[in-house]
């Protein structure tokens, strides 16, 4: 890891924008200053943040994880995605009131590494909070990759345009009650992804029962190497961010 990769940012931004991306989906855009410009030439876009949200009692901040959408050097500007899931997230709710001028305390590492590792095939599935990181990995694929990807959003209204230059198979799956549950168990196992033969990467990133099961699937009945999947829970059914992240990794 060299010096670049290992540095890490904390700096207040500035709301430029927002805008509904789609109606359970706020894009907040942060303007940045000369010096947050040079800092963030060196951090990739989907890449992951923290959140600093200062409490009015001068306690210590509360901290969310969320996904670096899009650095624009040129029109220096930050993108970050919400999910609109309610009131009761700190960060959700923040996102739904937020207007131009308001501030917040965002941290982040340096580095300039790919987000996902250079293969010939790839399935991509996650819930509506990855949506963000998941448009940026499609965003960085190069021609001539298979890409599979499954996306749970809320409605039919939530499907976004995705960007790619990789030949991509998309499917979309809805579900208005992700609090409640998800079927993107059963869906996945419906699909056909094999890893033989050819280079296959999974990244899997969604709410923490649906990594646990996928993760196990994948490992135990589909035999799959740990090396070639990514899977990360972004959030746990009843448990805030706030009560401590070691309760969302599976
Ligand atoms: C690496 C990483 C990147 C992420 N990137 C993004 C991103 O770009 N955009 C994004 O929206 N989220 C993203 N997430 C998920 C986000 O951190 C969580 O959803 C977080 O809990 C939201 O904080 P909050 O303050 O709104 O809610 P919290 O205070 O953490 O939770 C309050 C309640 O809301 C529930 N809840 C939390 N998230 C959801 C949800 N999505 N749907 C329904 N109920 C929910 C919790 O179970 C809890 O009961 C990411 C997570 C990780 C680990």
């Amino acid at each position: 890891m060299n010096e670049i990769e290992s540095k890490k940012i904390r700096s207040l931004f500035i709301v430029k924008s927002k805008r509904y991306l789609s109606p359970h989906l706020i894009r907040i855009v942060f303007e940045m200053n000369e010096e947050q410009l040079v800092w963030l030439s060196n951090v990739r876009s989907g890449s992951n943040n923290k959140l600093f949200f200062s409490s009015p009692s001068g306690e210590k901040p509360q901290i969310r994880t969320y996904t670096n959408r899009k650095i624009d050097l040129m029109a220096k500007e930050l993108s970050i995605d919400f999910v609109h899931h309610g009131e009761a997230g700190l960060a959700s709710a923040w996102a739904t009131h937020a207007k131009a001028g308001d501030h917040l305390e965002i941290g982040m590492k340096q580095s300039l590494r790919p987000l996902v590792p250079l293969t010939d095939r790839y399935l991509l599935i996650g819930d509506a909070t990855a949506l963000p990181v998941i448009s940026a990995i499609l965003e960085e694929l190069p021609a001539n990759t298979e890409v599979k990807a499954l996306i749970e959003v809320a409605t039919v209204e939530d499907e976004l345009e995705l960007y790619t230059d990789a030949d991509l198979d998309l499917k979309w799956i809805h579900n208005l009650h992700p609090e409640m549950g998800s079927d993107l168990v059963a869906q996945v196992k419906t699909l056909r992804f094999e890893n033989e033969h050819l280079n296959s990467y999974i990244y899997l990133a969604a709410e923490y029962t649906t990594v646990k099961n996928l993760r196990t699937y994948f490992r135990v009945d589909r035999e799959w190497n740990p090396k070639d999947m990514y899977a990360c829970s972004y959030w746990r059914i009843g448990v805030s961010e706030g009560d401590g992240l070691d309760r969302l990794n599976p």
